[in-house]
């Protein structure tokens, strides 16, 4: 199966997760918990929460490892929907 990245929070997802568009096709930029029904879940998110985000996710919930957290954390500001907010 196709490894996806998402765009906006950077971890890896398969088909099942992928986000959908407006129109109820599936959009494979972006995972379900960041893009649903055509827009981002969570408009005030910024590239920052998303770190501290990451972070929690490694530390307190050990859902992926520290290390993971950090690559995808170096990754961020080459996705879609923040490679705008570093010109
Ligand atoms: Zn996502």
């Amino acid at each position: 199966m196709k490894h996806l990245i998402c765009q906006s929070c950077g971890l890896p997802f398969s088909g099942k997760f992928m986000g959908t568009n407006r129109n109820n096709t599936k959009n494979d930029e972006y995972c379900l918990s960041c893009f649903d029904n055509g827009e981002f879940v969570d408009h005030s998110l910024t590239m920052h929460s998303l770190e501290v985000k990451l972070v929690e996710m490694a530390e307190v919930h050990n859902e992926i490892t520290l290390e993971e957290a950090q690559s995808v954390i170096k990754n961020l500001p080459y996705l879609k929907r923040w490679h705008m907010s570093i010109m």
